[in-house]
């Protein structure tokens, strides 16, 4: 397979890994994760938006304009042969002795690499709905930077995994944030509900295209925080992402517990997103 490496798209085995590159020090780096459907990355500009506002956040250089990048994962998807899948690219601050301190405006190093997906293994979850773990936000307090550092992210993941749920539910004393690697929305009345896009959460480029959805089908919507009590006492509840789409949540662990039902507003918006994509993504 080939793999990004800088400005280059080369066969996978042959990046020089440096052991003082920040990105291993100290997750000193950001990422983004781009959906390809029918060989065309989905929301493109809005990934490379989020990834240019991660950049500044951290005051790391960007190395090429977003016309490079675009190039570079076409050629990525091309010489894959992926026609369905994911594209990761990260980006480090770059190589140094190792110190906190970090000086400004080092060579930052852009890697990347992508991963076909079968899609039938993601409709299942959208069918069927996930199983979700109700579990402490322990993370730090920019989770708006999409950066390399995901210990809490990950280790909620995990905690959920031992009780065979597929995505944890964090909420902050007692204010629900996000999933570890998804946002999370309620239906109540009929009114749509989820977490503000504020430094405690990431501003889900799958939630911002669910939100101006709802918006064109007129589904009254509130970007306000909302307590595990009202998680509790939800109509619906689904989790959106790049990865996932629009899953419905049908069941929620933990400290509490419920069953919800797959709701006709979830329905009607996994429905719209996915004639988005297609609109998005064929020829
Ligand atoms: N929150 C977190 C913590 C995430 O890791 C992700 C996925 N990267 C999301 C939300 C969803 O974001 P997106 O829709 O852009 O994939």
């Amino acid at each position: 397979s080939y793999v990004l490496y800088h400005d280059q798209i080369i066969k996978s085995g042959s990046i020089p890994v440096d052991p003082e590159d920040r990105g291993y020090l100290f997750g000193d780096g950001i990422y983004e994760v781009v959906f390809v459907y029918n060989k065309k990355p989905f929301a493109f500009q809005e990934h490379f938006d989020r990834f240019v506002q991660s950049s500044k956040k951290l005051e790391l250089s960007m190395p090429y304009d977003i016309a490079t990048f675009k190039n570079l994962m076409d050629e990525l998807i091309h010489k894959n042969n992926m026609v369905n899948g994911m594209v990761y690219i990260q980006m480090t601050r770059g190589v140094a002795p190792r110190n906190h301190l970090y000086e400004r405006n080092m060579q930052s190093v852009v890697t990347g690499f992508a991963k076909s997906v079968a899609l039938d293994s993601i409709l299942e979850s959208q069918s069927k709905g996930i199983q979700t773990y109700l579990t402490e936000d322990i993370r730090w307090l920019r989770c708006d930077i999409k950066s390399l550092n995901l210990l809490g992210n990950v280790m909620a993941k995990r905690k959920a995994a031992d009780y065979d749920c597929q995505e944890a539910i964090q909420h902050r004393d007692g204010t629900v944030t996000e999933g570890s690697s998804s946002n999370v929305f309620i239906v109540k009345n009929g009114t749509l509900k989820t977490h503000p896009a504020t430094n405690l959460i990431l501003n889900g480029i799958t939630r911002q295209i669910v939100l101006k959805i709802a918006d064109r089908l007129q589904i009254p919507v509130e970007e306000k925080s909302f307590s595990v009590e009202e998680l509790l006492n939800a109509d619906e509840v689904f989790i959106t992402s790049t990865t996932m789409e629009v899953a419905p949540v049908v069941r929620l662990l933990g400290t509490q517990e419920q069953n919800y039902q797959i709701g006709p507003v979830t329905l009607k918006l996994q429905e719209n997103f996915k004639l988005q994509i297609e609109k998005n993504t064929t020829a």
